[in-house]
């Protein structure tokens, strides 16, 4: 949660006191905080976004190796022998593969979310989207 002083426009993680000048903190997605200038705006947008990429990254850290785990239990069921070794550098590379996907994606979507709301145009994403998986 991000917290506003409105005497100093400080932000910080919690609290309702302002430690820079003692105003008292508000909670910007209170009714009546609306007000607040653009750069403040842009700076609690960051804050989210940035956590909210954290968490992602957090997630792709516990998918990789759960992923990758699983297909390596199946393989020690299945194979045997070169077909084994084949299977279980398969899945440690499926898991790291996963883990990196989601990273990239978190990194993606923060730059996203930190955007100023409507500045995001989705023709122009999807164009540019395009645009790139063809140039591959
Ligand atoms: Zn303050």
């Amino acid at each position: 949660m991000v917290k506003i002083c409105l005497q100093c426009e400080s932000t910080w993680a919690g609290g309702t006191v302002c430690e820079d000048c003692g105003g008292v903190l508000t909670d910007p997605f209170d009714t009546g905080a609306q007000w607040f200038p653009k750069h403040i705006w842009a700076y609690i947008r960051l804050q989210y976004g940035a956590r909210r990429g954290m968490l992602l990254r957090v997630i792709a850290l516990f998918m990789g190796p759960v992923v990758g785990g699983w297909f390596i239990r199946e393989s020690l069921v299945s194979f045997s022998g070169v077909s084994l070794g084949l299977a279980l550098s398969g899945s440690v590379g499926l898991g790291v593969l996963i883990w990196f996907c989601i990273h990239w994606i978190a990194g993606r979507a923060v730059r996203i979310w930190v955007l100023r709301r409507g500045q995001f145009n989705k023709k122009k994403f999807m164009i540019a989207m395009i645009k790139r998986i063809k140039q591959r």
